[in-house]
């Protein structure tokens, strides 16, 4: 059995489907679509700016280019967040954060609205991929999350690309755990203020042109975590949301006031009172500063919007809709 890893998006000129929606439009219809990606919300050092800028070029562009050309809004997201776990400038993948046993757990998650179906692993070791390996239990298991040897075992019979957990490694990571067992104190915080250290989850959203929204989240979690700690990115409703009613969302931050905020559910609510994206992550947002949380929310609505906020001194973020193309890093930076 094979994980239907990312198939379509970018190389299709025809979309696949997702469920029993209709995949084809009718002429007259519109064709409204939108993508948004991060690379984490935290207080990204001076020297990393560039790498993170540069980092969201490739998944916003070609997967805003699949979306002009019919791909389902599902394989964008995959898609992006594949290309983003590639990437060693982000916590997630290569380049993932170690916990504090020295071993690299990954969780990630992703979800199609139309039918809210959904898939997750937590705590998985020894995946290039877990946003594929998610995919993998939305579409070929009946369960919605798989964690830790279980989430592997499912992962190797489906067919995923495995790897030794020295491959996802990169010397930055390993000389930060080698710091912190050595008693080098101010590395870890616990949580996203402007002096926290490390972290940077990436996630995606898209609006394809058959008005279907999908959100993909992937991480290495906090730095220095316990083993066997979960945080929102693998949680449906708080890491990651979808629903083709309202639109999309994808979270990144603090874990533990993210889950308690149910932050994904609450920004993709907040579309429904009217508001276009930006309004409602700044409103999801403050409910997570409710709980004294830090952290940044992407969103896409219905109306092909693409929109982001966050409370931290710096968030990796690109956004692409009808309205043009925009990667950013600064607080200042404002699209639109
Ligand atoms: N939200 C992620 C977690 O707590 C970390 C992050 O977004 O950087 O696992």
């Amino acid at each position: 059995m094979a994980l239907p890893v990312f198939k379509t998006a970018c190389r299709a000129a025809k979309p696949s489907g997702v469920g029993s929606t209709p995949t084809r439009f009718r002429h007259g219809d519109a064709l409204t679509f939108a993508l948004a990606i991060h690379g984490g919300a935290w207080n990204i050092p001076d020297g990393a700016v560039d790498a993170h800028r540069h980092g969201l070029v490739k998944p916003l562009t070609e997967g805003f280019d699949a979306l002009r050309k019919g791909a389902s809004a599902l394989d964008v997201v995959e898609f992006a967040v594949r290309l983003l776990e590639n990437d060693t400038a982000f916590n997630a993948g290569r380049g993932a954060h170690l916990n504090s046993a020295g071993e690299l757990e990954m969780d990630a998650s992703i979800m199609e609205g139309t039918t809210r179906r959904a898939g997750a692993v937590a705590a998985i070791s020894g995946v290039r991929h877990p946003v594929s390996v998610a995919r993998g239990v939305m579409e070929e298991s009946p369960h919605v999350l798989l964690v830790g040897p279980g989430a592997k075992r499912f992962a190797k019979r489906a067919g995923a690309e495995m790897c030794t957990t020295r491959s996802l490694l990169v010397g930055r990571e390993l000389e930060r755990w080698t710091r912190i067992r050595a008693g080098e104190r101010g590395l870890v915080t616990t949580e996203f203020s402007p002096h926290a250290k490390p972290h940077g989850t990436v996630g995606a959203v898209a609006l394809d042109r058959f008005g279907r929204v999908a959100a993909a989240t992937s991480t290495g979690g906090t730095q220095d975590k316990a083993p066997g700690r979960v945080g929102d990115s693998a949680i449906v409703g708080s890491g990651t949301y979808a629903d083709d009613r309202r639109g999309a969302a994808s979270c990144t931050g603090w874990g533990e006031p993210i889950l308690r905020a149910v932050l994904a559910k609450t920004a993709v609510d907040a579309l429904a009172s009217g508001r276009g994206p930006a309004a409602a992550s700044r409103a999801a947002l403050r409910e997570l500063a409710r709980l004294s949380g830090f952290g940044g929310v992407i969103l896409v609505d219905k109306g092909g919007r693409a929109g982001a906020s966050f409370n931290t001194p710096r968030m990796a973020r690109g956004l692409a809709d009808s309205r043009g193309l925009a990667v950013m890093v600064e607080r200042k930076e404002r699209w639109l």
